[in-house]
């Protein structure tokens, strides 16, 4: 049994709407509180720009015809099962977001009065919204049946994640020390209990 593809573009649609509807009111709220440090040099630009890419793709797949040679059938249990974990990671997403507060930057950032967040989801890994972007990321992979478009948000972010996630910590043993390293102690990266 096959489903129609269209099923696959408007959960596309509506996922990329919902990154950017829950992301919106946090984005504005933390431009607000200056910048003290900055990390982003050359390679977050790069980064930051191969992200936007890979979140993109998918959306051009929706709209155009572009990338149509590399489409397969699209099957129930690959969608069902990249709609939930859409789903979960969107909800992930959420919650690290309410819980990072202004604390949040879209690189590598520290804030005016920035606040170690060890509370809520942040409870027991440390990239909580990291997580929630790689179930997401996973998720479309799964839902979406087209071999360029479906992983290209996973393989752009998982680039932007592994060149990150090292000076990110490092940046914020620099500035919260000893807090920090009680943190990294007791949580983990990404899996509860396991990395
Ligand atoms: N890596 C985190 C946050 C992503 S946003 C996550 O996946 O949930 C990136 C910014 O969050 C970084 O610039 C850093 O300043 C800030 N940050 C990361 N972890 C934090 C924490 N535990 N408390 C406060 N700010 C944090």
């Amino acid at each position: 049994m096959t489903l129609d593809p269209w099923l696959a573009k408007a959960a596309v649609l509506v996922s990329s709407i919902a990154m950017v509807v829950i992301r919106a009111p946090h984005g504005q709220r933390s431009r607000g509180v200056k910048v003290a440090k900055s990390g982003k040099g050359p390679l977050e630009i790069a980064l930051l720009t191969v992200a936007w890419l890979g979140f993109f793709v998918p959306l051009i797949w929706v709209a155009a015809p572009l990338l149509a040679f590399a489409d397969y059938p699209l099957r129930p249990v690959p969608f069902v099962a990249g709609i939930a974990c859409l789903a979960v990671g969107l909800w992930f997403f959420h919650r690290s977001h309410v819980d990072l507060g202004t604390n949040w930057s879209i690189t590598l950032e520290v804030r005016e009065k920035h606040q170690l967040v060890t509370h809520g989801i942040y409870r027991r890994v440390r990239h909580p919204m990291y997580m929630a972007l790689f179930l997401y990321s996973l998720g479309q992979a799964s839902a979406l049946p087209n071999w360029v478009a479906g992983p290209s948000y996973f393989v752009a972010f998982g680039l932007l994640f592994a060149l990150r996630v090292g000076p990110e910590e490092r940046m914020m043993r620099e500035e919260f020390g000893a807090d920090y390293d009680a943190y990294v102690a007791r949580t983990r990266r990404l899996v509860p209990g396991i990395w």
